[in-house]
Formats: structure tokens, C-alpha cells, sequence
């Protein structure tokens, strides 16, 4: 497996409604792997294709934070949200793209999330807690939506330039 490079807000590709997945090759098969080990490695709870730079509907996630916890690493193909709560809950978000910021975000509490697993094969379940929020956050990437989005015009502004700035550094190094 191999680490990917995680792009930094603000980035063109961060904005895009991805493709959906024709079928699930060995080729996306290992791109998920890539990015499980990516996001672990970061380290993170979940990871969107476009944030390594690949336009394609494919997220995966980990939101086992228990220590000791045996892993659970997910990679949903095409996911969508079938239904959501009138019920929310709020959680201070960051994202592996924005580093370092963090924002309260309202999120319906329970959803209900339809997707093809690393086998083609369709799957149905529902999350609540954080697996909810998290679903909801990868799957926002996947139509060009960051959590920041979520937030008011001046937040969100003032997050872009301290992304900006840290990644104008970055590149610096
Ligand atoms: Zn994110």
C-alpha cells in the first residue's frame, strides 16, 4: 500500500462533483486501500477521493476511536444518503484537506446510507454519532462541499486564508 498526498484547501479538484463508479475494479479496489492507508496514517477518521487528487465517488472511513478498539476501516463505492433524521447533532469538524482548523457543524443525527462495497456488492445501513457526521462529511467532498461550507460566509473566509496561508508555507519547505 502507499501513502497518497493529500491536497490543501483551497484547491480546484476540492470543489468538483465527482464521477460515480462505473464497476468496482482491482484498480479502485486499491486506491481505497491507498487511501485507508493514507488516512490512518494522517492520521484521520475519513478520507474522500478528491482529496487525493482523484475525481471518482469513493470515500472510507474508520470512526472507531476507543483505544484498543479492533479497527473497522469502511470504503463505500457511490454512496448516498438515502434518508436523514429531523433529529441533529453537533460536532467540531476538521478535515485532512483544512489542517489544523476545527468548527462546530450541524448534521442531521441519524442517516440512512446506500453503497457498493470493495466487491461490487450493495450495501444498506444506517449510522448515528460520530459515523453519522463523518459519512455525511465524506460524502459532502464528493459533491464539492467542504465542511467549512456549512459555516457563515466570515468563518468560512477566515478558515481559507489560514488554510491558504499554512499551505503557501507548506509549499515554502
Ligand atoms: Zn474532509
Amino acid at each position: 500500500m502507499t501513502t497518497k498526498t493529500i491536497l490543501i484547501h483551497p484547491d480546484p479538484r476540492l470543489k468538483k462533483v465527482c464521477d460515480p463508479v462505473a464497476d468496482v475494479s482491482d484498480e479502485l479496489r486499491k486506491l481505497a486501500d491507498d487511501m485507508l492507508e493514507t488516512m490512518y496514517d494522517a492520521p484521520g477518521i475519513g478520507l474522500a477521493a478528491p482529496q487525493v487528487g482523484v475525481l471518482s465517488r469513493l470515500i472510507v472511513l474508520d470512526c472507531i476511536k476507543e483505544e484498543g478498539d479492533p479497527p473497522q476501516p469502511m470504503a463505500m463505492f457511490n454512496p448516498e444518503i438515502l434518508a436523514s433524521s429531523d433529529e441533529t447533532n453537533v460536532y467540531e469538524e476538521g478535515c485532512l484537506s483544512i489542517p489544523d482548523q476545527y468548527a462546530e457543524v450541524t448534521r442531521p443525527a441519524e442517516v440512512s446510507v446506500r453503497w457498493l462495497d470493495r466487491n461490487g456488492n450493495e450495501r444498506e445501513q444506517d449510522f448515528e454519532g460520530l459515523w453519522a457526521t463523518c459519512v455525511q462529511h465524506e460524502i459532502d467532498h464528493l459533491n464539492g462541499k467542504l465542511f467549512i461550507d456549512h459555516l457563515s460566509p466570515m468563518k468560512r473566509q477566515m478558515i481559507t486564508r489560514k488554510s491558504q496561508k499554512m499551505k503557501r508555507e507548506r509549499a515554502r519547505v
